[in-house]
């Protein structure tokens, strides 16, 4: 059912079945898939460089480029028996000795005298003081005695920019290197260019100046300047974006428009009389969310809504009313969040909160006891559990609502999107969905991550709260900070300590953490109340411990980072940070947002090792990588210092970590995208969701003609996950 005639691969000049076996195995299948198979990258004509004038250049420490002919290649053995290849190129100003250590059994058969190829690396100098490459990325440009072939080395010499494909071993085999991979699409475009359909319609490439699709994709291999290739770039990042859009669209149409919800009654006297027992008064971005929220929960269709706000604006009560709301009308509620201690201190809050009213509130997580557990799901079948916290244990499959009307996820980016699907499902009418999220989301992130909800945003902290005050130390300072902190929990205050626990080596961590807490409570601490949670304990253990620490009588907490997301101990003003350098900016902003909380002045501390950025430098296989780490924990301490205001952290983390890291990418539902880079591409972004979302108010059902080929298109490119959206 494709919308290309004859675009099986065979079709295209130079690919043969085997090749066509190999390309099918990476997911080309056809024509169209093999022309949009881009460039990783394009040999980068400023780089390159003659041969002598590459001793200059040593100092500098930048990759360059050189193009030569194979001259020379041979095996040698070191003094310790180690086998090395040495690869000599030359060009008309003179020779090169490329050098490998690693593979050499490879790299023995790899080339051919005569050949020509452009290899980049760091230029080097070698005992006599010639320049060296050590194991350079390499690129086949033109075999010895190729025939009726372009010849990329004098074109790149006359200016073309020459495209770089990603390969494997598998590939090359069929001999899909670089080189390869230009020839077939280059034979692709050449003879089969004209069968591609122009999907967008005319308005929307006028309208936002986008390149026609045959000129994006013959650019975008083999650009006649770098200014075409990037005008094709923003084609295909649009087309990305709007794509992704398009099915946002449809899934919102869905939610909204074709679903039908329930139609809460929002006067409520439970809500009522919760905002009328509160010690505090709401603030205006709280009073303001809760408008929103309850507009919603009047309408007929399902409410989606996104609640942002920075860590302690307030959202836990702004659910709590929402959820009051709901029980009023007869329904009962779910609260989900990412962990069991999170889960237990709402579970603990919400009943403070609700204090004599007629409430009932019911905790479900993992390692219950069987007889309590059983107890709780029948209170939840029966429906006479009215608000139900928990974890994912929540969306086990034996959870059986009687009426659920309301769902809250709290800490959304922990959760994917199939598990706040799946959570829906438990309700037999559609059930409100209010997501929250403590971790703020640049707009871009946020459009495309939950580009099918509303969002409300708690923009203001209650009044009073002062700034945490944030330091950076060494360890040798850490004797100085320890009397600082006894110093602060003899006045009456509290602090945590925390480790950090990194999942690949949990155990040794935690056993770190272990001894340490001994240590502490052996030393510095003696004369205090110490408690060590950590991630291992069973949920009554970490129940009791929380307490413990809440009434005060713990007075220093150690901890790993199970205490990252939502705990709320306002006594507590001292967060202490080990190992800082390990925590990325997100983690430190969550973990020092447990404190500030309450009216004393509070302090993060993060202690970081002097040696640290000695010990990476060493380790590190890759020197560049090692020094990009330790400028990025740099910058992540710098910023920590710098800022309270969490946005700001975000769009820093989002910088140095580029969204798949930001928010992992298989767990949050976040597309990968090929092309489009969503924190830097705002504005195309904005583009395409303008005219995707327009479009989809316009015809619905993609029937016009002029709209036949973008349904087409769509199709192909979300086949997978068109199944939980209908078009029109
Ligand atoms: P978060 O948004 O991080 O989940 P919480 O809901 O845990 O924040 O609230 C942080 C703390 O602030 C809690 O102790 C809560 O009771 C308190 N709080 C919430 N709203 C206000 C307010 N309007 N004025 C004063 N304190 C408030
Ligand atoms: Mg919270």
């Amino acid at each position: 059912m494709s919308i290309y005639k004859n675009d099986a691969l065979q079709y295209v000049k130079g690919i043969g079945p085997k090749r066509a076996a190999a390309l099918r195995e990476i997911g080309i299948g056809s024509i169209p898939k093999l022309l949009y198979y881009l460039p990783r990258d394009y040999l980068d004509r400023s780089r390159i460089t003659k041969i002598k004038d590459l001793s200059k250049l040593v100092e500098a420490g930048n990759e360059v480029t050189v193009i030569g002919t194979v001259f020379r290649q041979l095996v040698k053995r070191t003094r310790r028996g180690k086998q090395m290849f040495y690869l000599t190129l030359k060009d008309e100003t003179g020779y090169l000795t490329c050098i490998f250590f690693a593979g050499v059994q490879w790299y023995q058969d790899a080339f051919e005298a005569g050949e020509v190829l452009a290899v980049s690396s760091v230029p080097e100098l070698d005992k006599l003081n010639r320049p060296q490459f050590i194991h350079p990325e390499f690129d086949r440009l033109k075999a010895k005695d190729e025939e009726d072939e372009t010849d990329w080395n004098s074109l790149l010499h006359t200016g073309a920019i020459i495209p770089k494909y990603r390969s494997s071993e598998e590939l090359r085999q069929v001999g899909l290197d670089n080189r390869g991979f230009r020839r077939i699409i280059r034979n692709a475009i050449r003879d089969n260019l004209a069968s591609v359909v122009e999907h967008q319609p005319r308005e929307i490439l006028d309208r936002r100046s986008l390149m026609d699709i045959r000129s994006t994709l013959k650019q975008i291999h083999f650009p006649k300047s770098y200014d075409e290739r990037d005008a094709a770039l923003q084609r295909l990042k649009f087309d990305e974006l709007f794509f992704f859009q398009l099915l946002m669209a449809y899934r919102r149409r869905e939610l909204k428009g074709e679903l039908k919800g329930i139609s809460f009654n929002v006067k409520s006297t439970l809500a009522r009389t919760l905002l009328s027992s509160l010690p505090f008064e709401l603030t205006n971005a709280q009073t303001r969310v809760i408008r929103e929220i309850t507009d919603d929960m009047q309408q007929s269709t399902p409410m989606n809504r996104l609640l942002q706000g920075d860590v302690g604006s307030g959202k836990t009560i702004v659910a709590l009313f929402a959820m009051l709301v709901a029980v009023n009308n007869g329904f009962q509620c779910a609260l989900m969040a990412p962990t069991e201690i999170l889960a237990e201190q709402h579970f603990f809050t919400l009943k403070e909160f609700l204090g004599k009213l007629p409430v009932n509130i019911r905790l479900l997580v993992g390692g219950q006891k069987k007889k309590l557990r059983e107890d709780i799901l029948e209170d939840i079948r029966r429906g006479s559990a009215q608000i139900v916290i928990g974890t994912h244990a929540l969306i086990q499959e034996h959870v059986d609502f009687a009426n659920l009307g309301f769902i809250v996820v709290d800490e959304q980016h922990r959760f994917g999107v199939a598990q706040r699907a799946l959570l829906r499902q438990k309700g037999k009418e559609n059930p409100d969905v209010l997501v929250m999220t403590a971790t703020p989301i640049p707009r871009t992130l946020s459009l495309t991550l939950y580009g099918d909800l509303d969002v409300s945003v708690i923009d203001e902290l209650p009044k009073g709260r002062k700034l945490v005050k944030t330091a950076v130390r060494t360890e040798k300072e850490k004797a100085k900070v320890f009397h600082f902190v006894q110093e602060e929990v003899k006045r009456g205050r509290q602090a945590y300590i925390v480790y950090p626990l990194i999942e690949e080596s949990e155990k040794v961590d935690l056993k770190a953490a272990m001894a340490e807490f001994k240590k502490l409570s052996d030393n510095d601490f003696s004369e205090f109340r110490l408690g060590l949670m950590h991630g291992r304990l069973a949920p009554e253990e970490k129940d009791t411990l929380m307490h413990r620490f809440k009434s005060g009588e713990i007075q220093i907490l150690v901890t790993t980072t199970v205490i990252e997301v939502g705990i709320d101990i306002p006594n507590a003003s001292i967060m202490i940070v080990e190992n800082a350098e390990r925590f990325g900016l997100s983690q430190l902003h969550q973990l020092r947002g447990r404190v500030g909380r309450g009216a004393e002045q509070s302090y993060c501390i993060l202690l970081t090792d002097d040696l640290a950025e000695k010990r990476t430098l060493q380790l590190a296989t890759n020197r560049a990588d090692a020094i990009k780490q330790n400028s990025d924990i740099k910058k992540r301490l710098q910023t920590m210092v710098q800022t309270n205001d969490g946005f700001k952290i975000a769009e820093v983390d989002l910088e140095l970590r580029g969204p798949g890291d930001f928010f992992g990418t298989r767990q949050s539902g976040l597309p990968a995208f090929q092309v489009a880079d969503i924190v830097h591409d705002t504005e195309i972004l904005l583009d395409a969701r303008q005219e995707a979302f327009d479009l989809v108010k316009q015809d619905p059902q993609l029937r016009l003609p002029q709209h036949e080929q973008i349904r087409k298109q769509f199709e192909l490119v979300y086949k997978d996950l068109l199944a939980y959206v209908r078009i029109g």
